[in-house]
């Protein structure tokens, strides 16, 4: 079905880049595979973002041609999402604590200048339930396999840890 309104373009650009330059599975570097695209609206406005995506070249890597994403991507929205994490949180926060209906949400969303369905906004506040229900019980799932794993590789805001310089907690 073609779109009533068509989307507006994007106002801000931005490229985004694979932290990892080496393969983890065999360490030898990346090659660029291609560049990807995606728009995602979020509430400061349209983004058009340009992904690296980086592959590893060594026909003997179990890893060989399987695409390296750039990791900020995740925090920009869900996979496929046209709409922005910040815009999800935003519709589960109307929804939750204030008790917004998707109408009114809708209406909300459109006098931010967030040009969106509503349609959509049923669809966001799904997704947002979903979210909230995979934390708990990823939460649940992380603490049993810790319990079975008996300790944890820390990895900070998605730097790798180095092989040998793990830190065990018991
Ligand atoms: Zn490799």
């Amino acid at each position: 079905m073609a779109r009533r309104n068509p989307r507006p373009e994007a106002t801000q650009k931005k490229m985004l880049i694979p932290l990892k330059e080496r393969c983890e599975q065999c360490g030898q570097p990346l090659w660029v595979a291609h560049h990807s695209h995606r728009t995602v609206t979020t509430l400061p406005g349209l983004w058009k973002l340009t992904l690296v995506v980086r592959q590893c070249i060594q026909p003997s890597c179990p890893r060989f041609h399987k695409p390296y994403r750039p990791e900020e991507e995740g925090v920009w929205a869900l996979p496929h999402g046209e709409f922005g994490l910040d815009v999800i949180a935003l519709i589960g926060q109307w929804r939750f604590q204030e008790h917004a209906g998707v109408p009114e949400m809708h209406q909300a969303l459109l006098a931010r200048g967030i040009s969106i369905a509503e349609r959509s906004v049923t669809h966001l506040m799904q997704r947002y339930e979903e979210l909230v229900a995979l934390r708990i019980t990823d939460q649940q799932r992380i603490k049993a396999r810790l319990q079975k794993q008996g300790h944890v590789i820390l990895a900070i805001d998605g730097l790798q840890p180095d092989v040998g310089h793990e830190v065990r907690m018991p």
